[in-house]
C-alpha cells in the first residue's frame, strides 16, 4: 500500500502506545528518527547520557521494524536536515509528530510545518494545567498535587485521602540510618546495539541504565518489589555507603518515553493495595510522579520561553571548577556528589538541590551557566524539567515565582542529612576560620548580600532575624571572600 504519512519520533517519545505512534498503521506510515550531529556534539554532553539516549532510540527503532513498520534511523547535521532527507527517501508526505517537549524544538518543528498531535506523555494535558495555573494566586505544588489526587482518583477513599492524610512528610525525611543493609541494584547487560553506540562514542558505559522498554519495566518491577517500602523514610538522606538509597532510578525512562507515568503510578498503588507496601512510602513516591513531575512540566509551558533567562538575584559567577572536576575540592559532600555524577550521570534529588544547587546559589553562579552544566551532565535532563528546577527551585533566579523562598542552607542541614561531615576537612558548625564549612560561611554571606530582597519576604523572617543576631558578621564576610576565591581557583 502507498505510504501516506511520515511519523517523526524524537528521542524522548519512545513509546508505541503514546504520541504519534498510538494510532499508527505499518501499512500507511513510515517512521523516522533523526540523530542530529548537533545533538551529539552541540555541547560537552556526559557520554553516559548520550549513550543512553542513542541506544534507547536505536533499540526502539529496531522494535518498530520488527513490528512491521518501515523505519528510517537517519544521521544528519540537524533535525531539519534529517527530516528533509526523510522526504527525499519516502516522498513529499506530511510529517506528523507529537508536540515536542521543549520550547526550542517546538518552534523549530513549527517552522518545518509538521502536523502536531497532543503530547500525552504526561498525565496532565498542557491546556488542563494552564486552566489550573490561571486560577492560582501562587503556584503551590501541594495544592496542585491534591487536585491531581482527586482528578485522577489515586489513593482516594471517596473525597478523602487514603490513610487520612495527604502527605506523610512528617514521618519521612529521616537522616541516613546506621547499621542498615541496603538492597542491591539491578545491572543491565549490554547487547550488540549498546556496543555499537558505545564504540561510536568511544566510551565504556556503566550497567546502570537500561536501553529498552523491557529493561525499563524490569527496573520498575525491581524498584516496587525491593525499594518502594523504604522510599519514604530515607528519601531526603544522603549517605556515602550507598549512591541511590531507595530511589527508583526511573526518571530517564519516564523522560524518554520507555515508561509512562500511568503504569509507574499503577505499579506503586498496586503494591500498596495488594502487597502491603506502606502508605507513607507509596504516597511519597506517587507525589513525586503525579505531583512534582506533572507540576514542573506544566509550569515549564505556563511560564513561557523567556523564563529560562531569569536572573533576579543578579548572579554572575562563572561555573566553579569543582563541577567539572571532583578533584578540585576538599568538601567531602560536594566531592562525593560530583564523583557520582561523573560516574553515572545521576544523583538523587537532595544532592542535586542541597549540595550542587545550594553551592551554586550561595556562591552566586550565574543560573544560566549552572543550568547548562546540569543539562549536560544528567542522564534524565531535558529542557522542560531542568529549566523550572534550576531557575525556580534551585537558584531562586525567578524571584520566587515557583518557590517562595530560596533553598539555601548551611552545613548544619548537611550534617544532619548526610554522613559526609565526619572526616571532612571542614567543620559544619564553624562559619569563620580556615576549617569553617564553606556552606556555613556562604549561607550567612548569601543572606547578607541579598538582605534588601529577602527582608521583604515574610517567609525569610526567621533567617533574616538569625542574620541580624550574628555578632561576627564582619569576620564572616572576610572568610566568605576567601572561600569564594578558593572555590574559583579549585582549592577549597
Ligand atoms: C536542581 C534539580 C534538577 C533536577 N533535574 C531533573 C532532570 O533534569 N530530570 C528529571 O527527571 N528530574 C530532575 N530533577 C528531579 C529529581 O531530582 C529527579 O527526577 C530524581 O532525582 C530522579 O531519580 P529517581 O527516578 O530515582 O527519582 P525518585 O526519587 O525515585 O522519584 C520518582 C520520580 O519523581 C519525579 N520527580 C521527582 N521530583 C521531581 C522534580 N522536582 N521534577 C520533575 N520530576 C520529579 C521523577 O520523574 C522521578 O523519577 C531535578 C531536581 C533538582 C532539584
Ligand atoms: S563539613 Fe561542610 S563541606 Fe564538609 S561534608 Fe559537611 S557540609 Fe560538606
Amino acid at each position: 500500500m502507498v505510504k501516506q504519512r511520515i511519523l517523526y519520533i524524537p528521542h524522548d517519545h519512545l513509546n508505541r502506545a503514546f504520541g504519534v505512534l498510538k494510532d499508527a498503521d505499518p501499512e500507511l506510515d513510515t517512521v523516522v528518527f533523526v540523530e542530529s550531529q548537533r545533538m551529539l556534539t552541540g555541547r560537552p554532553w556526559h557520554k553516559e547520557r548520550l549513550f543512553f539516549l542513542l541506544s534507547s532510540a536505536r533499540h526502539f527503532a529496531r522494535e518498530l521494524q520488527e513490528a512491521g513498520f518501515t523505519t528510517h534511523y537517519i544521521q544528519a547535521p540537524t533535525t531539519l536536515d534529517g527530516l528533509a532527507q526523510a522526504r527525499n527517501l519516502v516522498g513529499d508526505l506530511p510529517i506528523h509528530c507529537a508536540e515536542p517537549s521543549s520550547h526550542r524544538q517546538f518552534a523549530q518543528l513549527k517552522e518545518a510545518a509538521l502536523v502536531f498531535h497532543p503530547n500525552d506523555f504526561f498525565l496532565t494535558a498542557r491546556p488542563l494545567f494552564m486552566q489550573w495555573a490561571e486560577k492560582q494566586k501562587s503556584y503551590v505544588m501541594e495544592n496542585f498535587y491534591r487536585a491531581q489526587r482527586v482528578r485522577l482518583n489515586i489513593l482516594m477513599q471517596g473525597p478523602d485521602p487514603v490513610g487520612g492524610r495527604w502527605n506523610f512528610d512528617a514521618d519521612n525525611r529521616l537522616p541516613p540510618p546506621k547499621n542498615y543493609t541496603w538492597p542491591s541494584y539491578l545491572e543491565h547487560e549490554r547487547d550488540s546495539i549498546d556496543q555499537q553506540v558505545a564504540e561510536q562514542l568511544g566510551f565504556q558505559p556503566t550497567k546502570t541504565w537500561a536501553t529498552t522498554r523491557e529493561g525499563a519495566l524490569r527496573q520498575l518491577d525491581f524498584f516496587v518489589s525491593t525499594h518502594l517500602s523504604g522510599f519514604g523514610p530515607y528519601e531526603d538522606a544522603i549517605t556515602k555507603e550507598n549512591w541511590a538509597l531507595h530511589h527508583s532510578l526511573l526518571s530517564p525512562y519516564l523522560n524518554n518515553g520507555l515508561l509512562h507515568a500511568e503504569e509507574v503510578v499503577a505499579a506503586a498503588v498496586s503494591a500498596f493495595e495488594t502487597q502491603g507496601a506502606p502508605i507513607g512510602s507509596v504516597e511519597a513516591f506517587v507525589r513525586q510522579i503525579i505531583g512534582w513531575r506533572e507540576y514542573i512540566n506544566g509550569m515549564y509551558w505556563f511560564l513561557g520561553e523567556d523564563y529560562r533567562n531569569e536572573n533576579q538575584l543578579g548572579a554572575t559567577r562563572k561555573l566553579l571548577p569543582l563541577y567539572r572536576d571532583s578533584s578540585k575540592t576538599k568538601m567531602n559532600c560536594v566531592k562525593s556528589v560530583v564523583q557520582d555524577v561523573e560516574q553515572r550521570s545521576w544523583t538523587h534529588h537532595i544532592p542535586r538541590l542541597m549540595v550542587l544547587s545550594n553551592l551554586a546559589l550561595t556562591t552566586g553562579v550565574n543560573p544560566q551557566v549552572f543550568l547548562d552544566w546540569m543539562r549536560e551532565q544528567f542522564i534524565d535532563a531535558t529542557d522542560w524539567v531542568m529549566v523550572p528546577n534550576i531557575i525556580g527551585m534551585a537558584t531562586h533566579a525567578d524571584g520566587g515565582k515557583l518557590m517562595t523562598k530560596p533553598y539555601a542552607s548551611g552545613g548544619a542541614y548537611l550534617n544532619k542529612m548526610t554522613d559526609h561531615c565526619k572526616g571532612c576537612f571542614y567543620d559544619p558548625k564553624k562559619r569563620t576560620g580556615d576549617d569553617a564549612c564553606p556552606f556555613t560561611t556562604l549561607y550567612w554571606d548569601f543572606l547578607d548580600r541579598h538582605q534588601d530582597s529577602f527582608k521583604k519576604n515574610h517567609r525569610m523572617f526567621q533567617q533574616m532575624s538569625g542574620l541580624n543576631r550574628l555578632s561576627d558578621l564582619p569576620d564572616v564576610r572576610i572568610r566568605a571572600a576567601e572561600v569564594l576565591r578558593g572555590l574559583d581557583s579549585g582549592s577549597i
